[in-house]
């Protein structure tokens, strides 16, 4: 084999090996891509380990904070006697603003028909105080929670309120699935948890006052 031929295959040869390291190349970028958007994480509370107790109201680095109250309605007991709509002595079951125990009125009571109510948080309304959920979760059903809402939460590198949950109830998620529903429905981070079409309820299984 003469220098030409000899110079000829080397450059082929070289030419073979650079495509192929291009090509490993380019599917280890996009290895570690998915691996990076696989891991990426984002701050929720746990519905199983919160209690309620007000904190996420005040220690949010938002005001109000991203914490809103969502609603289970295949929980729910659509109670007419709701004890996270109404006051523990509310002196009637309407809507009358000394009978509602949310400060802020962010809790919308529907008439569906004798005797059940359908419950709607207003989010923009909702300030996290806690009250409703503490309530239905002791005398209902625990239809009422807390979620980080992901269309408000900066996504700090340590939630302010997770410093002062004194359940240690706000933990990390995966940013592909950013809610911890109680009804076990997931939803993308920019759809709000809201509620499904209107249902009638096979029967009252919501606990009362
Ligand atoms: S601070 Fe913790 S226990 Fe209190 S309301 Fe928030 S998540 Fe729930
Ligand atoms: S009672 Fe508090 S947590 Fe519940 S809806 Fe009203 S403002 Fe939100
Ligand atoms: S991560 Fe930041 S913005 Fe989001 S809930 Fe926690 S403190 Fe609020």
């Amino acid at each position: 084999m003469n220098d030409e031929s000899v110079q000829e295959r080397r450059s082929v040869l070289k030419t073979i090996l650079r495509w192929v390291g291009l090509g490993a190349l380019a599917i280890s970028g996009g290895a570690l891509l998915r691996r990076s958007t696989a891991h990426a994480t984002v701050w929720q509370i746990d519905p199983r380990k919160c209690i309620g107790c007000g904190r996420c109201e005040r220690e949010c680095v938002l005001n109000p904070s991203a914490v809103k109250c969502v609603h289970s309605y295949a929980i729910c007991g659509y109670c007419d006697l709701c004890s996270g709509y109404l006051e523990t002595y509310a002196a009637k079951r309407d809507m009358a603003a000394e009978n509602q125990l949310c400060p802020t009125g962010a809790i919308k009571r529907t008439f569906v028909e004798d005797p059940y109510f359908e419950y709607t948080i207003d989010e923009k309304l909702c300030i996290a105080c806690g009250r409703c959920v503490r309530a239905c979760e002791q005398y209902g059903n625990g239809s009422l929670y807390l979620q980080i809402r992901h269309d408000r939460c900066l996504n700090c590198n340590r939630c302010a309120i997770a410093d002062h949950c004194p359940t240690n109830a706000i933990v990390r998620v995966s940013a592909d699935q950013p809610y911890l529903l109680k009804d076990g429905e997931i939803k993308p981070s920019s759809s709000v948890p809201k509620k499904t079409a209107p249902k009638k309820p096979a029967k009252n299984i919501g606990g009362g006052l």
